[in-house]
């Protein structure tokens, strides 16, 4: 198929977002979807970047609720989509090393609890002896759950992008968006490298640059681009197969398996905000004292790749569903680094919303743009 001139809509971004809004959009019987990528390839942006680790320990109800309705859909992902992605349930390790980091796990664990995700509050004894490589004499508490773990990002996006085209959606890449055409207040157009297609009904799911799609449509979203970036290592026999993904939450400083190996990766808290995807080579340097501090034997490792990526942070890092001010601009995007997990169910809520008027599987409805206006928003405690 080559770049049609017309389309009942068009969704910008091939990443987890646009390629899970794209197919499910398509099983409910929509025609006419055309999704735009700018890159070669899709899933090349903070998707295909991201550590690919899915679990349910969150502070908000709003987010326990979004991983309670999408990580079932990645453990049926194979069933339901024909694409094997790789689900891990190797648990999610956080580790608190102050007073206030305790108090919030222990809140965090009554909120999952109480919503029927059974996380275990750990004592730092339990720690230590479940971390037995690590230096963790300074945990103080931890949180367990053994079904968060790791799913292979790429296979997600393959998986919804394959699907997605048997229903007929046209999946273009290197098809970069450039411009968008209001007219009064309706969208009508969408200007692309490749042409124009006359459209009335968009989906901004284009991650860490939505802010600069909602520009052109003359709406503004607060998006910030953030470089985030991460390490591997070297086989490294002493990880046993069950590594936990451990969090050393006071330093956003985490570790897991990655093949034989480590994935290493830490937040620099005073990264500024910009579209720089190189790695940080000083950074890389801090982030490995800090690793080899906790897990000596790192000292004897080689790192085996390195990459950046963006994280895409809205003010109360939730991210933002729905309609704006122009007729036919929808947004799906603003997951502030944890949205790879919540992929399956955001396109699923977006198919709701445009063909039904309403979110159904769950009600997402104060994740909305005009939340920041407002001053509705809902702080999320445990980003990484
Ligand atoms: C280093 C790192 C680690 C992370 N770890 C995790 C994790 O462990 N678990 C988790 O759940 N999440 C994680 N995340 C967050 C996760 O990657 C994102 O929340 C999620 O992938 C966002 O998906 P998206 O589809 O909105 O964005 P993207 O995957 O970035 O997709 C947007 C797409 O839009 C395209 N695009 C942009 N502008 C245009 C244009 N003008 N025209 C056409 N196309 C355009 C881009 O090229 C891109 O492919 C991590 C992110 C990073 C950076």
């Amino acid at each position: 198929m080559g770049t049609p001139t017309t389309a009942d809509i068009v969704i910008i971004g091939g990443g987890v977002m646009g390629a899970s809004a794209a197919y499910h959009l398509a099983r409910r019987g929509m025609k006419n979807i055309v999704l735009l990528e700018k890159e070669e390839l899709f899933g090349t942006g903070a998707t295909g970047r991201c550590a690919g680790g899915v679990r349910y320990q969150f502070s908000t109800e709003i987010n326990v609720r979004l991983s309670l309705e999408s990580l079932p859909m990645l453990e049926r992902f194979k069933e339901e989509i024909g694409q094997d992605v790789n689900y891990r349930q190797c648990g999610y390790l956080l580790v608190a090393t102050n007073e206030k980091d305790v108090n919030a796990f222990k809140h965090n664990v009554q909120l999952q609890n109480r919503l029927g995700v059974q996380t275990q509050l750990l004592s730092g004894e339990e720690v230590r002896a479940r971390l037995p490589l690590m230096n963790f004499e300074d945990a103080i508490a931890g949180t367990f759950n053994r079904k968060d773990g790791l799913v292979d990002p790429n296979s997600v996006v393959a998986g919804y992008i394959s699907a997605a085209q048997k229903l007929g959606v046209n999946a273009l890449t290197r098809a970069e968006v450039t411009g968008i055409r209001v007219r009064g207040d309706q969208v009508e157009a969408v200007e692309t490298i490749q042409g124009v297609i006359q459209t009335r009904m968009l989906l901004n799911a284009a991650g860490p640059w939505a802010g600069l799609i909602g520009q052109m449509a003359g709406v503004q979203i607060p998006v910030i681009p953030i470089r985030r970036q991460m390490f591997t290592t070297n086989a490294l026999k002493e990880i046993p197969e069950d590594f936990p993904f451990v969090i050393d939450f006071g330093q956003s400083l985490y570790f897991h398996r990655e093949g034989e190996g480590l994935l290493i990766g830490m937040s620099n808290q005073n990264e500024k905000p910009g579209f720089d995807q190189n790695v940080d080579e000083e950074f890389e340097f801090v982030n490995l004292e800090a690793a080899i501090e906790r897990m000596p034997l790192l000292e004897h490792a080689s790192r085996a790749s390195h990459w950046a990526g963006l994280y895409e942070v809205t003010p109360d890092a939730h991210p933002i569903y729905g309609a704006t001010q122009v007729g036919g601009f929808y947004l799906c995007t603003g997951f502030s680094g944890h949205g790879f997990m919540h992929g399956p169910i955001s396109g699923k809520l977006m198919s709701e919303l445009i063909l039904d008027g309403e979110f159904s599987s769950l009600d997402v409805s104060m994740l909305d743009l005009a939340r920041f206006d407002e001053g509705r928003l809902i702080k999320e405690y445990n980003v990484v």
